[in-house]
């Protein structure tokens, strides 16, 4: 490794050194609970894949090159340079952690792992060794930030093609998809394709809201990649079309890290009060149901369950919303064990998902979640994040679970919508990576 190089990782893991990264360095007891918690560690048993040893990797860096101990005598201090290989390894320990936080929920200090992996990550990002396909998403989400005017059109051309489905849906001739609208109450952004726009404009129209589709996508890929400066890049985009709209709410779709990016971390990035509210998706249609804006129609007879999203749940505090909706249209409701806190993580978060060398990996690590499902003996399994469903899928068919796999709006609108929605394995929605392409 250059000279240059070793100081460029050095410069970001010192402006990282605040007093919680210390405490987290400092106190970790090696007690090994946090081993038993991680789904990863308990699929594969491999000991680089505990998660005291991906903070470990950190750890020893520091001692090595910030404390007088462990400068002077390494070996004593488990005190390590920085090499190449150790590089390597971070590398593995930071991009195949899905940022669960399961691990915090059990240790005994309240380590946050996925704190001092986000350190790791940003110094990998510093130097450029970070996944391609996260990367790439990263830079084309940032470049239609800057060329919005010639995607304007092509997007407002995909929402017309939308809105005689739209109509089919609602029963309701005058129901559209509004884009641009100033003065509007809510903003609602959804993913990069069409799949998360459709059902979220059935209920938006059915409970008669007053709402406006933002030209942006909430995927945050520059979040993945640990580089807050992308991120807050990213999610700034859709800040800036907030305020120029002057919206009240700004109704983020089913993705547990957009919400967490935009609800928890972004003001904090961007050192800002936003003008308006982060809400999930989930917290009108709740509303909605209790209100009377919505109504069931057409119960859902199968036993249906409900994945908690770690970003959704865990790390962002949704866990009672999606909860209502889907047992206000399920007469069979079966949640999982553990569940909201303690949920199994399904393997796909922290960007694994769009990272196609990793797929054998995530349907691997899944384990115990597909066990989890299966143990509930449901038909549908209804998660609220994109990259949650695309796991359970991979699961649903690697474990021969059975199951339904199907976004919480998807179901809710074959419950309540007046027209009769296609179901998923009829139309299969896109990844990720084929989204951003559309886009
Ligand atoms: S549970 Fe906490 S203290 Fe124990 S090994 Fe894991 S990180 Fe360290
Ligand atoms: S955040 Fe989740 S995947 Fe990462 S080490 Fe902790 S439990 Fe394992």
């Amino acid at each position: 490794m250059d000279e240059t190089t070793k100081q460029k990782l050095l410069d970001v893991m010192k402006s990282k050194l605040n007093r919680q990264l210390l405490y987290y360095l400092d106190v970790c007891a090696k007690c090994g609970a946090c081993k038993d918690a991680c789904h990863i560690y308990r699929a594969t048993g491999k000991a680089e894949l505990v998660p005291s040893h991906r903070a470990d990797l950190l750890r020893r860096l520091y001692r090595r090159h910030f404390t007088s101990a462990g400068r002077v005598f390494p070996s004593l201090y488990e005190a390590t340079d920085l090499s190449d290989q150790l590089l390597d390894e971070m590398y593995q320990a930071a991009f195949t952690c899905t940022g669960c936080r399961r691990c915090m929920v059990y240790c005994p200090f309240g380590i946050d792992l996925t704190w001092v992996i986000g350190v790791e990550k940003a110094m990998l990002s510093a130097v450029g060794k970070v996944p391609e396909e996260l990367n790439m998403l990263a830079d084309a989400a940032i470049e239609k930030g800057n060329s919005i005017d010639l995607y304007r059109e092509i997007m407002q051309d995909q929402i017309r093609s939308l809105e005689p489905e739209l109509r089919e849906l609602t029963g309701m001739p005058d129901a559209t998809i509004p884009m641009g609208k100033k003065g509007a109450r809510v903003l609602y952004v959804a993913l990069a394709g069409t799949g998360s726009i459709l059902p979220p404009a059935v209920i938006f129209n059915l409970a008669g809201e007053d709402w406006t589709l933002s030209e942006f996508e909430a995927a945050n890929y520059g979040y993945f990649l640990g580089d807050t400066a992308r991120a807050a890049r990213i999610a700034e985009r859709i800040v800036n079309e907030a305020k120029e709209l002057g919206v009240e709410e700004v109704v983020l779709t089913e993705c547990g890290h957009a919400y967490r990016v935009m609800k928890h971390l972004d003001e904090v990035w961007s050192k800002q009060k936003f003008p308006f509210k982060v809400l999930s998706v989930f917290e009108p249609w709740a509303r909605y149901l209790k209100e009377g804006r919505v109504k069931v129609l057409r119960p859902i007879a199968e036993p249906a369950t409900y994945h908690d999203p770690c970003q959704l749940g865990r790390n962002g505090g949704i866990y009672e919303e999606p909860r209502e909706v889907v047992k206000a249209i399920c007469t069979d409701f079966r949640d999982m064990t553990p569940n909201r806190e303690k949920n199994w993580c399904c393997g796909g978060g922290g960007g694994l998902v769009a990272q196609t060398d990793l797929e054998e990996f995530r349907a691997d690590t899944g384990l115990v979640k597909a066990e989890q499902v299966r143990a509930t003996g449901a038909r549908i399994a209804a998660t609220p994040c994109e990259n949650c469903r695309l796991q359970l899928a991979l699961l649903n068919e690697r474990y021969h679970l059975g199951v339904e796999v199907v976004a919480v709006t998807d179901l809710l609108v074959r419950a309540v919508a007046p027209g009769a929605l296609r179901k998923p394995e009829q139309e299969p929605r896109e990844t990720a990576r084929e989204q951003e392409a559309s886009a």
